[in-house]
């Protein structure tokens, strides 16, 4: 990379999520979260993490054999991602109101 930004207002910017794409790269340094446990992995259940918003993926032996492979990393991805789209509809929710 020979122009890489070094800084960024997500907010300014329209940006709601963040994708770290760095397979066996594996660096944490930069999650300023409580996502990790003392030794410094990732503390989640199933890819998901103890912190809101935070979710991990393709981590050896995160539910499987197949979880760190490109040939089966699915079946953690379709969990991460029901789960992400059952706390969007959560927070959509709006009850009705008694007077309407
Ligand atoms: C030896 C080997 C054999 C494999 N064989 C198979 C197989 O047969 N079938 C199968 O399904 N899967 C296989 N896999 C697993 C497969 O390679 C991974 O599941 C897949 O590559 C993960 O994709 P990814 O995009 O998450 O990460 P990667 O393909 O690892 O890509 C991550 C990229 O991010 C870059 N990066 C990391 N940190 C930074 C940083 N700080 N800044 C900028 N860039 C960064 C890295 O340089 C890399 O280019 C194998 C893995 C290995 C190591």
């Amino acid at each position: 990379m020979t122009n890489p930004l070094l800084e960024l207002d997500l907010k300014k910017a329209g940006i709601g999520t963040v994708i770290w794409a760095t397979g066996f790269g594996v660096d944490y340094g930069w999650l300023k979260v409580e996502a990790l446990d003392d030794a410094g992995r990732p503390r989640h259940q199933r890819g998901v993490s103890s912190e809101p918003g935070v979710y991990f993926l393709g981590l050896p032996w995160q539910t499987r054999r197949g979880s760190s492979f490109i040939w089966g990393v699915w079946h953690d991805a379709k969990y991460v991602a029901d789960h992400i789209a059952k706390q969007r509809g959560y927070m959509a929710y709006k009850p009705a109101r008694k007077d309407a």
